[in-house]
């Protein structure tokens, strides 16, 4: 976790340090807004916000597509800003383009939604009826430091292809691609009181819940709770999308090099700083070793892009306080038996902290390692002896955000698949989810809160359906229900 909002915004704004994972130097800082002056951006947002709406679904998706432009103009701005905040080249730039992808996506779903026909009753066809679609006011977006710009975007871009206006809480930890971005808003004279984005931390979280019609939190479990409570003293809706656990079970039968790759790239891309990495594997006991030796191999052959962020596969642990939690992780795991057969050691070159992907064997349930969330390139695996035992371990535990399972055939695979209790499972491939945003998925359990990001819900949550309801025959009179009506 990053900030516990434990002080409320003070009046005068509050000056919050930013660390270089690459340098471990706090060389830059932003200013936390005061509560009233989040106030008076939210009530700029609410007056912009009917003029927004009513351009219609094709005037904003217009409006939108030269904001992706004016963002492409500074592509080169942001790309730096994500890149020192992250210290990671390859996956800025993926970030960058998934915008384009969210705007696309949302207009791609938003025909059923422009829907205002009229259609006769069922029970009463004298009764007609026809649905308005009304967006959310204003809607509130919180999110984490691991795909800073992406998670950003990504509820925003749709609340926005609805008509609601967006204020933007980036984490306080990867702030710096927030004013290269606020400079592209400012070249699209329509968008720059319905897309604002508030650089805070914790405390500035917690005032814009209670300035928005509708939250949306990506974050942890911890934090994800306390917003649900002060959403729901307010009576609105909070989408949460929260951490994850995710396992990956390997069925005997399944392609072995398939699978070792697949998990390797589901555990350790982003240095597994990502809330649907592989977290967990369970083996087929025949095949376990087999599979066991195979993904040393491949762990063993991953490069850090250090010294050179132009090289290498994967980049630092951006926020400081996350490699204690792996180190414990490990010391944890090791003092209990377990063996760690790749990385294992946090390193520390040019002020930074890195971590090699960290294959661990011999582990149970009793390890933090398959209890508790990692967001970090470690891959303990487990041998089990039946399906049902695979399926009975992958669902053992808090977090139900998505999973893996790997066999012989996809037919194979999904029914394993749909005996694990998550809201999106891989078939032959890890962290699908990633790469693949057209499937609505809800999150299970602990991981999250409210209809899908994914898919058509993704841009449905945001509009409220209300409903016109025509009589066209005389309306009935109190009479017709009198207790000696006949
Ligand atoms: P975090 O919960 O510490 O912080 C998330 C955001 O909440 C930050 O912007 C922070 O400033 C803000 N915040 C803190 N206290 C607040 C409060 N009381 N009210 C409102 N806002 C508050 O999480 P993090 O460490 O930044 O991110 C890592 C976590 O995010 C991991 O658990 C990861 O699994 C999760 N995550 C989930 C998804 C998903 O889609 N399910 C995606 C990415 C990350």
């Amino acid at each position: 976790m990053t900030s516990a909002a434990t002080d409320a915004p003070r009046a005068t704004p509050r000056s919050i340090p930013v660390r270089d994972p690459r340098t471990g130097l706090y060389d830059a800082a932003i200013l936390a807004p005061t509560a009233s002056a989040l106030n008076n951006i939210a009530e700029r947002a609410r007056r912009a916000q009917p003029a927004w709406a009513g351009l219609g679904f094709e005037g904003r998706i217009a409006v939108l597509r030269r904001f992706t432009q004016a963002l492409e103009a500074r592509r080169g701005e942001i790309a730096a800003a994500l890149e020192i905040d992250t210290g990671r080249r390859r996956v800025a730039g993926i970030e960058i383009d998934s915008i384009h992808g969210a705007l696309a996506g949302a207009a791609a779903v938003a025909e059923p939604f422009q829907d205002a026909d009229w259609r006769p009753g069922r029970a009463s066809p004298h009764i007609q009826h026809a649905p308005q679609w009304l967006p959310y006011p204003l809607v509130g977006v919180i999110s984490p430091w691991n795909f800073p710009l992406l998670l950003s975007m990504i509820d925003a871009m749709p609340a926005l292809v609805a008509g609601c206006a967006v204020i933007v809480k980036p984490s306080e930890v990867t702030p710096r691609f927030a004013a290269p971005v606020m400079a592209a808003i400012a070249d699209i004279p329509e968008l720059e009181d319905v897309l604002i984005f508030a650089p805070g931390d914790g405390a500035t979280g917690q005032t814009l819940v209670d300035l928005v019609d509708c939250i949306c939190f990506t974050g942890s479990v911890a934090t994800g709770r306390r917003v649900a409570i002060q959403a729901a003293g307010r009576l609105i809706p909070a989408f949460l999308e929260l951490g994850g656990k995710d396992p990956l079970i390997v069925l005997e039968g399944a392609d072995l090099d398939a699978a070792a790759t697949a998990a390797l790239r589901g555990c350790a891309l982003s240095t597994g700083q990502a809330c649907q990495s592989i977290e967990r594997i369970y083996v087929a006991r025949p095949v376990h070793d087999d599979f066991l030796a195979r993904l040393v191999t491949l762990a063993s052959a991953v490069r850090l892009n250090w010294p050179d962020i132009t090289k290498g596969d994967i980049g630092p642990i951006i926020f400081e306080r996350q490699a204690d939690i792996l180190r414990d992780q490990i010391d944890d795991a090791r003092s209990r038996g377990a063996r760690i057969l790749t990385g294992g050691e946090i390193e520390s070159h040019g002020g930074g902290c890195w971590l090699r992907p960290t294959v661990i064997a011999d582990v149970d349930h009793d390890m933090a390692v398959m209890r508790d969330e990692t967001f970090g390139p470690l891959l303990p695996i487990m041998a089990f002896d039946t399906e049902e035992e695979a399926v009975r371990l992958a669902n053992d535990g808090e977090y139900g955000l998505s999973g893996a399972v790997f066999a012989a055939d996809i037919e194979h695979a999904a029914r394993v698949g749909r005996q694990v209790e998550a809201g999106a499972i891989s078939l032959n491939d890890a962290a699908l989810t990633t790469l693949f945003y057209e499937a609505g998925k809800q999150s299970f359990k602990a991981s999250g809160l409210g209809p899908s990001r994914m898919g058509a819900d993704g841009l449905g949550r945001f509009l409220r359906r209300k409903a016109l309801i025509a009589n066209t025959s005389a309306p009935l009179p109190l009479q017709a229900f009198s207790e000696d009506a006949r």
